[in-house]
């Protein structure tokens, strides 16, 4: 096992000595190949590290002869030196989610549930988590969400396995199986990473091509790219939509139109694995929804405050606009697009704007003469400008629309300084 950490602590352990390893049964194909180009003479043998791995740089390493290379979701595969190599060597490359797919054989019988779309994921992945565990299901829950599935305790037998899949997740297995697998919905996001939109939607879509006949399919056709998607989509299929859904009344985490789409997914996974109605019905009455999802920070004054810091475009954020008549709105940071003409159907719910960031100017050109804006810079002014403006009824949102890398560490460092600001007004 070699393990490439690109810290450069890492690379100074780095051992350039060489040794007989690299001389021996790969050379010939080092030279046949255009990694030769590269790597000239014998393969460096790097020391062990901590772990008991060895640290290796895939610039000065031969991945020729290595049964497979196991990267992180974060390694993006269409720029990254070693996906290429790996390609030129045939070596496959895999992620965690391979691995857990091919230590299924050795676990107690259980059910695999795939979630995937490009928004809603952890909503849904965590409710049909929270659907189960009410009806007495074992279950656990992982992929993209939470404790990565393989440091997680094996279930015992008739368990499942909720399992949150990134596009990236699923380029990095072959062989997921699914019982039941999800597709959510299919926007632009995360295109710096492929080859276009229909790049994007072919990862998505994978999915179910790795799906036994027999197994299903839940596919929410509510935009192009999945409707096509339910079209391909051969053996056992359950087309769901959010207008399924008629009453959100008594779901106090699951409010708004996107909430309604992740709900008639949850709701379809739960009865495909045999869950009663009345049991799902509890399940969907007591979840607790997820932190910095439309989570509601405090109530003060009569004036709500809500952190929807994961929305981090506008796609995501639409629906939290969709979700309040009178709203306050927080946004900005890094923006994804230079646009915000998903959120523009519900700009009639936005009484002012407040833009903090590195696209604080540019989203305040876009809203001008749409809304009253103010340039408050940084995520405490716009909370306390927000506040000094809200009045009784109405509700102070920060769904920025913008990742959040220019002033936060991530996503949820955003939303816990959003919290902290609220608390100290
Ligand atoms: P993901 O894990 O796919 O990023 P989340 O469940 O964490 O999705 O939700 C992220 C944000 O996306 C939410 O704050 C919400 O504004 C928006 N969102 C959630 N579900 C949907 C949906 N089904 N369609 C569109 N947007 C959604």
């Amino acid at each position: 096992v070699m393990a490439w950490d690109a810290s450069e602590e890492a690379r100074a352990k780095l051992s350039p000595s060489p040794s007989g390893e690299g001389a021996g049964g790969w050379g010939s194909a080092e030279r046949t190949s255009p990694e030769a180009s590269i790597s000239t003479g014998p393969t460096p043998t790097p020391p062990l590290n901590g772990r008991g791995l060895r640290i290796a740089d895939p610039l000065a390493t031969s991945i020729y002869g290595f049964e497979a290379v196991i990267v992180s979701p974060g390694v993006p595969l269409n720029k990254h030196p070693i996906a290429e190599r790996a390609r030129q060597a045939k070596v496959p490359v895999i992620g965690d989610i391979e691995l857990f797919a091919q230590a299924r054989k050795e676990l107690p019988p259980h059910k695999v549930v795939g979630i995937t779309g490009t928004n809603g994921k952890s909503t849904t992945t965590a409710l049909v988590h929270h659907i189960l565990k009410t009806a007495g299901v074992p279950a656990a829950m992982g992929g993209n969400i939470g404790l990565p599935i393989l440091e997680q305790e094996p279930l015992p037998e008739g368990g499942v396995y909720v399992l949150e899949l990134s596009s990236y997740q699923i380029d990095l297995t072959q062989s997921l199986d699914c019982e039941v697998a999800v597709l959510l919905n299919i926007t632009p996001d995360h295109l710096d990473r492929y080859d276009g939109m229909d790049d994007y939607a072919a990862s998505k879509a994978r999915l179910f091509a790795l799906q036994s006949q027999d197994h299903v399919a839940i596919i929410a056709a509510e935009d192009d790219y999945t409707r096509a998607i339910a079209g391909q989509v051969a053996g056992r299929k359950v087309i769901v939509s959010s207008t399924d859904v008629k009453d959100q009344s008594r779901w106090p985490s699951l409010q708004g139109p996107h909430n309604a789409q992740n709900a008639a997914a949850a709701v379809a996974v739960a009865r495909a694995l045999g869950v009663p109605d009345d049991r799902i019905a509890e399940g969907l009455a007591t979840y607790p929804g997820l932190p910095h999802r439309m989570e509601r920070v405090a109530e003060k004054g009569g004036v709500l405050f809500v952190n929807d810091s994961k929305a981090t475009n506008p796609d995501s954020t639409a629906p939290a606009l969709g979700a309040y008549p009178q709203i306050h709105w927080i946004l900005g940071g890094l923006a994804k697009s230079d646009d915000l003409d998903a959120c523009l159907p519900y700009i009639g719910h936005v009484k002012a704007a407040y833009t903090i960031g590195k696209a604080g100017p540019l989203f305040a050109r876009l809203l001008a003469g749409k809304v009253p804006v103010t340039e408050s810079r940084t995520l405490d002014q716009a909370v306390r400008d927000a506040a000094a403006a809200a009045q009784t009824g109405e509700v102070v949102l920060l769904s920025p629309a913008c990742a959040s890398f220019d002033q936060f560490r991530d996503y949820e460092a955003r939303g816990d300084a959003f919290r902290a600001a609220v608390e100290t007004l």
